[in-house]
């Protein structure tokens, strides 16, 4: 028996409830703040990722599926959305109309991590972005739109870590006063950190090895070296938090595994979900489109982590399976090629509908449609079909109605749905 693939999962019916009304949440809200959907593909260049997450960092160094495709080039399964998202930007011009677009994508990822609860190798994210907005209050809007999002699932107990990052003026001082004080420290940084402290020390402060985690709680405070432009920007994403009452935690050491962060990045996080605490995580590249070859243009996104946000969801929403409207009790052949056109026909009109083939008793029918929770069965048999008529049974308030064969189709209607 051939099995699943390690660090990847079967979502079965009974979940996908769940997951498309997570989904639908996202969609419907986004939708009401600007956004429009978009769809890109899950290979792409791998220099694609090389260049916008890094060189340095976890993902392009070891986590990324890279094959080479038949003409010898290297192609990748995306680790993340947003560098697809920035190449399609530019790519298809969208910025020549407008340069200000909201975009939003629900789709998997791809990362060869040692994979743990809340951990997978193939993960689903909903990703958003904003491009050409330099204003601080979009950065807040995000924030506060995820906050409404995970209200509307009845998830409590986050929080947002919030940070700034700075931009090319200002990171350069913290990054040398980072190093430095890594440097001092290097008997006690594992051994990727101990390279990282020269090459990328921004990403020591997001190792997970807890000799490193300890140094860094003495590292200095990348907030205390932005330049004035970058400190105004921050201060006036944290006064719009403030005037939308959206609560967040200052986060320091905060910085996220892409390098293509500057000013605003933010984390939200949960307590009940052991290591894997972070559900969505953001921020600005206002530099990333122009890097990739677009116009100068600002930029900040966020994901969200589906995998983990059903399993917070799994204890607070109740999404129950959608039970059939009817289940048809088909009794014999003639009956069964008739319930048969029946039930294609009540599909096409949105009634769903559930027919058994197997010509069991008429009890081990009302069984199954009992065990279903159908809202009606239709009963019908030889006898009907002689006698030009069937029976609906209301399994709620158990009332039976017979309903003519040659107007089956709107009297069943007439009955599921009253009103229209
Ligand atoms: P990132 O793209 O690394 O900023 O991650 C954004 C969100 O995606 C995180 O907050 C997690 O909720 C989720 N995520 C990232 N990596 C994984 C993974 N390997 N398995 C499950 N969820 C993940």
């Amino acid at each position: 028996m051939i099995q699943l693939i390690r660090g990847v999962k079967d979502i079965l019916p009974s979940e996908v409830e769940l997951w498309k009304h997570i989904e639908e949440t996202a969609m419907m809200l986004f939708e009401s703040f600007g956004f429009r959907q978009i769809r890109v593909p899950i290979l792409e260049k791998t220099e694609l990722f090389q260049r916008s997450i890094g060189e340095h960092t976890d993902i392009v160094e070891k986590e990324m599926y890279t094959f080479p495709s038949s003409k010898g080039e290297l192609i990748t399964l995306r680790p993340e959305a947003t560098a697809s998202v920035v190449r399609a930007y530019i790519q298809q011009r969208m910025y020549a109309k407008d340069p200000i677009h909201k975009l939003y994508t629900i789709g998997p990822m791809f990362r060869k991590e040692r994979p743990q609860k809340g951990r997978y190798r193939q993960f689903y994210q909903v990703n958003a972005e904003v491009f050409g907005i330099d204003a601080p209050y979009i950065d807040a809007q995000l924030i506060y739109m995820l906050t409404v999002f995970f209200h509307r699932l009845h998830i409590t107990g986050l929080e947002v870590h919030l940070n700034s990052l700075g931009c090319p003026a200002c990171r350069p001082a913290f990054k040398q006063a980072l190093s430095e004080m890594l440097t001092a420290e290097s008997e006690a940084l594992c051994s990727d950190c101990l390279r990282r402290k020269d090459t990328n020390p921004l990403r020591v402060l997001d190792c997970k090895v807890p000799g490193c985690q300890a140094v860094v709680k003495n590292a200095p405070a990348i907030t205390d070296y932005l330049c004035d432009d970058c400190a105004r920007h921050f201060d006036t994403v944290k006064a719009a938090l403030d005037q939308m009452a959206v609560p967040y935690v200052m986060a320091p050491r905060l910085v996220r595994g892409l390098d293509y962060y500057t000013r605003t990045a933010f984390e939200i996080q949960t307590a009940e979900l052991g290591a894997q605490n972070a559900v969505a995580g953001g921020g600005r590249y206002d530099n990333l489109v122009a890097a990739l070859g677009g116009p100068s243009q600002p930029a900040i996104g966020f994901a969200i982590g589906l995998d983990r946000l059903v399993d917070l969801a799994l204890t607070k929403t109740s999404v129950s399976e959608l039970p059939p409207d009817i289940f048809i009790a088909a009794m014999g052949d003639a009956a069964q090629k008739k319930a048969f056109e029946w039930s294609c026909e009540l599909g096409r009109e949105g009634i769903k509908t559930e027919i058994d083939f197997s010509n069991r008793s008429l009890k081990a029918l009302m069984k199954r449609a009992n065990r279903m929770s159908a809202g009606y069965v239709l009963m019908v048999g030889d006898q009907e079909l002689k006698e030009g008529r069937v029976v609906l049974r209301n399994m709620r308030t158990k009332e039976q109605t017979e309903i003519g064969i040659s107007g089956i189709l709107s009297g069943i209607l007439s009955i599921l749905t009253p009103n229209t």
